[in-house]
């Protein structure tokens, strides 16, 4: 098989403790669950709608408030248009940003499929979203194809860091909507195909992008 994000062929597939196979690209260390091992649409779907994340959850509002403090204020002004990019059922981090003042509109394959490529954003943001695409390629041809040089593409996913055996313990992976897993060699790629310029990593969770 190739890989789904470079297309190098992959000749690393790896069973972690639970049993489940993963495929991991040497080249630009995209880590994929077998695509057997893929929910039905059914199953995602129901699956997003078990998430914790309204507004009545305090957690869930803190860390949304730290992607703000984080990797929204030190790149855009309020009145900028922000695209989120799989808004989810809630729509919880769309009515932070208007909060903020920014001017919001929402995508989401499962919960608000629309036209989104035709407006134009200051920064597209896709929060908890990397991590459940199932052909990551696809998904950064038409995200990027969405902006223009100069705007942002925010994104919060966990990164790992390379380790087989620090993998297959990491609870991240647990869920089972969670199938595609980027390090920081595979940002790098990202920024080399699609033409961006990465401005920050915090944490190995909270990326930003500036299209070049
Ligand atoms: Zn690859």
């Amino acid at each position: 098989m190739i890989c789904s994000l470079c297309n190098f062929p992959i000749t690393d597939n790896k069973i972690d403790d639970q049993g489940r196979k993963y495929h991991i690209c040497s080249k630009c260390e995209l880590i994929q669950l077998d695509g057997k091992l893929y929910l039905s649409m059914e199953d995602e779907k129901k699956r997003y709608e078990l998430h914790e994340n309204s507004a009545d959850n305090k957690g869930y509002l803190t860390y949304l408030n730290n992607i703000i403090t984080n990797s929204i204020t030190p790149f855009l002004n309020p009145g900028n248009r922000i695209l989120d990019f799989g808004c989810g059922p809630e729509k919880t981090w769309a009515e932070i940003l208007k909060e903020k003042g920014f001017r919001v509109s929402t995508f989401d394959p499962f919960f608000d499929n629309n036209e989104w490529m035709s407006k134009n954003y200051n920064a597209i943001t896709a929060i908890e979203v990397f991590e459940h695409m199932l052909s990551p390629a696809k998904d950064l041809e038409s995200l990027s194809n969405g902006l223009r040089t100069g705007n942002y593409l925010i994104i919060r996913t966990m990164l790992h860091d390379n380790n087989w055996d620090t993998f297959k313990k990491w609870w991240y992976k647990e869920d089972p909507t969670h199938v595609s897993f980027y390090s920081s060699v595979t940002i790098n790629y990202i920024c080399k195909t699609w033409n961006f310029e990465l401005k920050q990593i915090k944490d190995l969770c909270e990326i930003v992008l500036k299209k070049l």
